[in-house]
């Protein structure tokens, strides 16, 4: 099993990551990327430790790989997954939101039914299952870009003014083709092994050129990584901004400059209907999003313990009104929970022998995490109060004996020490006020794509037959009163 040891060193390869129109030398030494780096690395470590119960043997490979890879044939595989994902979510309070699991998920569903990438000129099956192989045997961490540029949303890319914006076919040549353009948004890429390319936003046949799914080691010549702001560098230390310095991924605007993919690494080419097809004719969508869904689980518990915990520190918990507050959080983390469980519960075999979360209860939850996780953050912020502003700049206060006794005095707290309080206010700032926090908010809102398009799986994935069936026996059940009813039939 890989260590974080390896997995840090094999960062120093020579890709093109840039941050204030700099190229990084190596990501792992660089103070934007270290902390996500050590931390993914810790990742790593937890897994290949034997005791902590996240090996299984693949029977892809016949050997053993990390269990948050598997593609689950039961019920009790599918939970299995689950407790493994959990663990490592655990580790980062879920502030990691693509962590390996998430696209390796992804490509689980894919490798679950390889004769979905087929055609009769290319069998590109095949080169789904090699890569999931290889995924297996090293553990890759795969992060991915599926969605074009924004430009322009009132139509997509054939109809956008100037060609290749959105990441396309240039040109074919001996053993692969060349791709030129963009794609959006890639978290964790600069720090990731691969990146998996493709477009999970609907084309038209006219967008046949962009119609493309493959993998690319993130180092490979022409491949460039755009980081946005990171959030680590200049922080003074680790307790004043306690997640930023750790858990920041990073996401980045990736360009492809003339990159060459070989055939090997294709699994879709120009084909609109086998695009959409590898994500919802195969598991690999619930997978991916159940893996997220788990993540969310620890990141409300946290949320809610915080909530809490300020309101104990303060004092306020005895307080009715308050104690509403915090069972509203409550049922917001509960919700988040008890959906997993039930899609879990509630799961199928599919015509690949996957067992496949309840799409219905999978779905259902991420419709509403656009009101639910800003809800949550709403309610720790009011909850606060003005306690996350009135703390030291830095941890410098605290050791400089000239500013330590004012804090010791002021930011007393009968039920914590002055210093635990303020860790605790700290963390509660890097979570709803830091600039990573905002993000955050961002993130939850955004990564499977905008509100109304969760909201569009949700509608989609309810089985609304059985409720309007419901409706209709109801209906059925009673007609108008006295002769008018006789007379209408
Ligand atoms: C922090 C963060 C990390 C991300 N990481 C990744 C990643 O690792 N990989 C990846 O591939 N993507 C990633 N994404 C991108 C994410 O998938 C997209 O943000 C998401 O799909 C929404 O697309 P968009 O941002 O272009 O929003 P748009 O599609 O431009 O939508 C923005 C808003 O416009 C309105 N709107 C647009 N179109 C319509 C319509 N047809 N009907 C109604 N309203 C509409 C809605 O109000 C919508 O909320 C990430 C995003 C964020 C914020």
């Amino acid at each position: 099993m890989r260590t974080g040891r390896h997995y840090i060193d094999s960062l120093n390869d020579g890709r093109r990551v840039f941050i204030d129109g700099e190229r990084v030398a190596n990501v792992a030494a660089h103070p934007a990327f270290e902390g996500i780096a050590r931390t993914v690395g810790s990742l790593y470590d937890y897994a290949a430790d034997p005791a902590n119960g996240m090996i299984f043997h693949s029977p892809h490979t016949d050997g053993e790989a990390n269990k948050v890879f598997m593609i689950p044939r039961s019920a009790a595989e599918l939970q299995e997954r689950r407790q493994a994902i959990a663990r490592w979510a655990n580790l980062t309070k879920g502030w990691v939101g693509r962590s390996p699991d998430h696209v390796g998920g992804f490509m689980a569903g894919f490798a679950s039914s390889p004769g979905t990438f087929d055609k009769p000129d290319r069998e590109h099956g095949r080169n789904v299952t090699a890569f999931y192989q290889k995924l297996l045997e090293e553990s890759l961490y795969v992060s991915y870009v599926i969605i074009p540029p924004q430009i322009d949303r009132a139509t997509t890319a054939h109809a956008w003014k100037e060609e290749l914006l959105q990441v396309g076919v240039l040109e074919e040549r001996e053993g692969g083709f060349v791709v030129r353009g963009s794609q959006m948004l890639g978290t964790s890429t600069s720090v990731s092994d691969y990146l998996f390319v493709s477009c999970i936003k609907p084309l038209a046949p006219a967008d046949e050129r962009y119609a493309l799914s493959f993998v690319l080691p993130v180092n490979t010549h022409g491949l460039k990584i755009y980081c946005r702001r990171p959030y680590a560098p200049g922080q003074p230390s680790q307790f004043d901004y306690p997640l930023s310095t750790r858990f920041d991924e990073s996401d980045a605007l990736i360009v492809f400059d003339d990159v060459f993919v070989p055939w090997e690494n294709t699994f879709v080419y120009r084909d609109v209907e086998k695009l959409r097809n590898q994500f919802f004719d195969t598991a690999a969508h619930l997978l991916g999003n159940h893996q997220s869904q788990v993540r969310l689980i620890a990141k409300m518990k946290f949320i809610a313990g915080v909530a809490r915990k300020i309101a104990q520190v303060n004092g306020i918990d005895v307080i009715p009104s308050v104690q509403e507050k915090l069972g509203e959080m409550a049922s917001l983390a509960a919700i988040v929970e008890g959906m997993v469980i039930a899609a879990e519960a509630a799961c199928s075999i599919d015509k690949h022998g996957v067992a496949k979360p309840n799409a219905r209860f999978m779905y259902g939850s991420m419709g509403l995490q656009a009101e639910i996780y800003p809800r949550a953050i709403s309610i720790l912020r009011e909850l606060a109060g003005g306690g996350v502003i009135q703390l030291p700049s830095s941890y410098k206060e605290l050791t400089n004996p000239e500013t330590r006794p004012d804090f010791e005095r002021y930011l007393q707290s009968p039920r914590a020490p002055y210093d635990e309080r303020i860790k605790l206010f700290k963390l509660a700032w890097d979570m709803i006020g830091s600039e990573f926090a905002g993000r955050h908010t961002q993130y939850e809102m955004f990564y499977a794509g905008a509100p109304f398009i969760s909201r569009g799986y949700a509608y989609r994935n309810y089985g609304y037959d059985e409720a309007v069936g419901s409706v209709d026996e109801f209906l059925a059940s009673y007609g108008l009163p006295g002769p008018a009813a006789k007379t209408d039939k």
